[in-house]
């Protein structure tokens, strides 16, 4: 006998038991049996195969990684005290000498992907820190790690991590520009967004600068450059030929004027290590405009496609 309960009777029955299913914490993603995340010593330098690595991304990317001999995929692990830090890193083996990527956070797709096709194309290598797609490593934003002494660290009130520190920095050529990808979410929360990167919004020591001739989703705000300096902007030469670059080319750029460190990458590198640093942020997903803003990156570095990139 068919029984037919009132809509509300079954609305209230959906309801029911969508609260009463327990909430699923973000599990890592199931491990492969053979997939590898340990490195046997020794073997840091040899390539693997893009399918028997534990990281989505990189299994996700295998078709791409795969294709051709010239990336080889490397993984490395290192501690400081209790904390372990994985990484995937992509290198061009038959163009090694390109630029160098740091892709932080492990949420940010667009990012990792937009990264790989920048070592097809321009050579070079990209460090990727693998926390299991999660944004943080247990508690620590890998974003805000960067202090390989206690006096570095103690501003941004994290403990030293000397290892992360030299791993990721290690990656750079003495003198060459720190490159960075990341994406972010839609808007800035000052102005009724989610996100906190926006060229429309000078905020915490940001200062915006939206293009004067956009070009479609290119220049949308949540798509910038971020390029940090010590002094304030107006007395930043370097950085202001650098906005001008950009502006022209329909792309934003947003000013870093960095003062006490939160240990970041950016901080790390102008307060530390010196030298040129450049972050791609673009909106989450957005990979295609990343790689736009990569190409325009490389023109004002002056480095061109490899062969066949
Ligand atoms: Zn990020």
């Amino acid at each position: 006998m068919k029984v037919f309960l009132p809509m509300p009777l079954i609305a209230l029955y959906v309801l029911c038991a969508a609260l009463a299913a327990p909430v699923v914490a973000q599990q890592p993603p199931p491990v492969p049996p053979g997939a590898r995340d340990v490195v046997r010593k020794g073997a840091e330098d040899r390539c693997y195969r893009p399918r028997t690595v534990r990281d989505l991304d990189t299994r996700r990317m295998a078709d791409v990684i795969g294709a051709g001999r010239d990336l080889c995929l490397q993984l490395r692990r290192v501690a400081d005290g209790p904390v372990a830090w994985r990484f995937t890193i992509i290198r061009n083996r038959t163009h090694p000498d390109g630029p160098v990527w740091a892709v932080l956070h492990d949420d940010e797709d667009a990012a990792f992907e937009a990264g790989v096709h920048a070592v097809r194309r321009y050579g070079g290598a990209m460090i990727a820190v693998d926390t299991d797609e999660a944004r943080f490593n247990g508690g620590l934003d890998p974003n805000h790690s960067f202090a390989a002494t206690a006096g570095q660290a103690a501003p941004c009130r994290v403990r030293a991590a000397p290892a992360y520190t030299a791993e990721v920095l290690d990656m750079f050529p003495p003198g060459a520009p720190v490159l960075s990808l990341h994406s972010n979410h839609e808007g800035h929360r000052l102005t009724g967004g989610l996100g906190d990167i926006s060229a429309a919004v000078s905020a915490g020591g940001r200062h915006g600068l939206p293009t004067g001739s956009p070009k479609g989703a290119l220049s949308d705000p949540d798509n910038v450059v971020l390029i940090p300096g010590r002094v304030p902007y107006v007395e930043n030469r370097a950085a202001q030929a650098a906005a001008r670059y950009f502006d022209g080319l329909g792309i934003n750029v947003i000013y870093e004027r960095v003062g006490r460190s939160d240990c970041s990458l950016s901080h790390h590198v102008t307060l530390v290590r010196g030298g040129p640093y450049y972050n791609i942020e673009v909106q989450h997903g957005a990979a295609a405009v990343q790689g736009q803003i990569i190409d325009a990156l490389m023109g004002w570095l002056g480095v061109v496609p490899v062969p066949g990139g």
